[in-house]
């Protein structure tokens, strides 16, 4: 199985380019041993994933696609990839993405452009734009991304893919290459919805190295999951399928609603009225947060140095002159400037003001409702270099994941059918811990 990966990875990557750095070597050699020893019925041994370049792999080049991390080899694992040897999963390389997962397109990776899995004249979409395009292409069956305002359900949207961000604390962030530390969160990638059940399980629970992880049990993610969605109560924001929706989107998304009433679900209209200020919220709150975690780059410690230094200022400031892209650094001022003194009340304090309405919105429709369903994204996949140069366009692209985040909820994305030929999402936002009633309900779907 991971001599085919390597073939079809091969065969494929001349028109996708979804990997930055493939890991063969180690890969074939923890496969022949998984044969020497026999695997269980059931177990995930042998099955080979990939793996966003943002999460740390041990002697394993992780650069989150930044020329600033170009030669960063760890000597640690990230918890996950603990996890995933533990479960003897292959890990079969690394995967493009946005560089330190800011962007919505995959564009922004110092490496290469990765391509749409159904159409190779469109965006994958992004951040995880290498972990879905990969699924989709069928180069692996399932890959991990990591989701901070919607970089793993957007991509899974624009490429017709499963993909969960869980709940805020159901995973260790411990070697995720910090973004936005109140809002990151890693999730699985997945062709179907009961393969991203099972790994969802595999990758989750409490670790004392992540302060912010949940000190709960790891629940069955398969449990219940084939049961149907008779009686339940799902919500459909009318914010979420206004103004701004292409046709072709709201179309399809309204063809699921209508499947899910006739599956015997309850559907009806909510209001969520703040939502619509979640993109400058989070410009502000990741942005923040962002140029604080990035101060580590300092070219000192590990990472790109520059080598046109007079001093030791020169070092900082021409290693991360030359080391970050022009997002990365947009990000980093925008953020120094929110949490200056003098502008911290009026934009730091205030957005984290919003982001409570925000998230009392949504504990307010689910004292009623079980789940919610909307859009993953306003539009299709578009084409390659169409927005890149357009950061507000970019950015309002995730109006409809965005706020999932600032609230901590689980959201999902599954495909739910074509307009123009590219495939639609279907987001389900479930209650905090509560993946499971939306895996039944992404099941049921399918
Ligand atoms: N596209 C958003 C951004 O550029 C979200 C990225 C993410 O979730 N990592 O920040």
């Amino acid at each position: 199985l991971t001599k085919a990966t390597f073939e079809r990875i091969k065969e494929t990557e001349p028109t996708i380019d979804a990997f930055i750095t493939l890991n063969e070597e180690k890969a074939l050699a923890q496969a022949a041993k998984i044969d020497e020893n026999g695997i269980e019925a059931g177990s995930l041994a042998g099955i080979p994933i990939g793996i966003k370049d943002n999460i740390v792999t041990k002697n394993l080049l992780t650069t989150a696609a930044s020329k600033m991390l170009y030669n960063f080899d760890p000597i640690y694992d990230a918890t996950v990839m603990e996890k995933l040897y533990d479960a003897e999963m292959i890990p079969v390389g690394k995967l493009n993405m946005d560089e330190f997962a800011m962007g919505g397109s995959t564009e922004t990776s110092y490496f290469k452009k990765t391509k749409n899995a159904w159409n190779q004249t469109k965006v994958p979409g992004g951040s995880s734009g290498g972990s879905a395009a990969a699924v989709a292409s069928g180069q692996v069956v399932a890959s991990l991304g990591s989701d901070t305002g919607g970089s793993i359900r957007q991509p899974a949207a624009f490429n017709g893919i499963v993909g969960m961000k869980p709940t805020y604390g159901r995973i260790s962030r411990y070697g995720l290459i910090a973004f936005s530390s109140s809002l990151d969160q890693i999730g699985p990638m997945t062709r179907n919805v009961e393969d991203n059940a099972i790994l969802l399980e595999a990758i989750s629970g409490w670790d004392k190295k992540d302060s912010t992880s949940a000190q709960l049990e790891v629940p069955n993610f398969t449990e219940g999951i084939n049961d149907g969605v008779k009686g339940m109560r799902i919500a459909v924001p009318k914010e979420y399928m206004g103004e701004g929706i292409a046709p072709g989107v709201r179309k399809a998304v309204e063809e699921a609603i209508n499947k899910y009433k006739e599956l015997g679900a309850v559907v009806e209209e909510v209001s969520l009225p703040h939502s619509k200020y979640g993109v400058e919220v989070y410009y502000i709150v990741a942005s923040s947060e962002a140029s604080s975690n990035l101060q580590r780059f300092d070219g000192i410690r590990y990472g790109y140095r520059s080598e046109n230094v007079k001093d030791l200022e020169d070092i900082y400031v021409n290693s991360r002159s030359e080391g970050f892209g022009s997002e990365v650094k947009r990000r980093i001022m925008l953020g120094t400037f929110s949490l200056s003194a003098g502008f911290y009340d009026a934009y730091f304090r205030k957005a984290g003001q919003v982001r409570t309405l925000i998230k009392n919105d949504f504990d307010k429709v689910f004292e009623e409702y079980d789940l919610i369903i909307a859009p993953t994204t306003p539009t299709i996949a578009y084409g390659l270099g169409e927005n890149i140069t357009d950061p507000i366009t970019m950015y309002m692209g995730d109006i409809l994941t965005i706020p999932v985040n600032l609230a901590g909820l689980p959201g999902m994305s599954i495909p739910c059918g074509f307009s123009d030929e590219m495939p639609v999402g279907l987001q389900i936002i479930g209650k905090a811990f509560d993946e499971r009633t939306m895996y039944r309900a992404a099941q049921a779907f399918e």
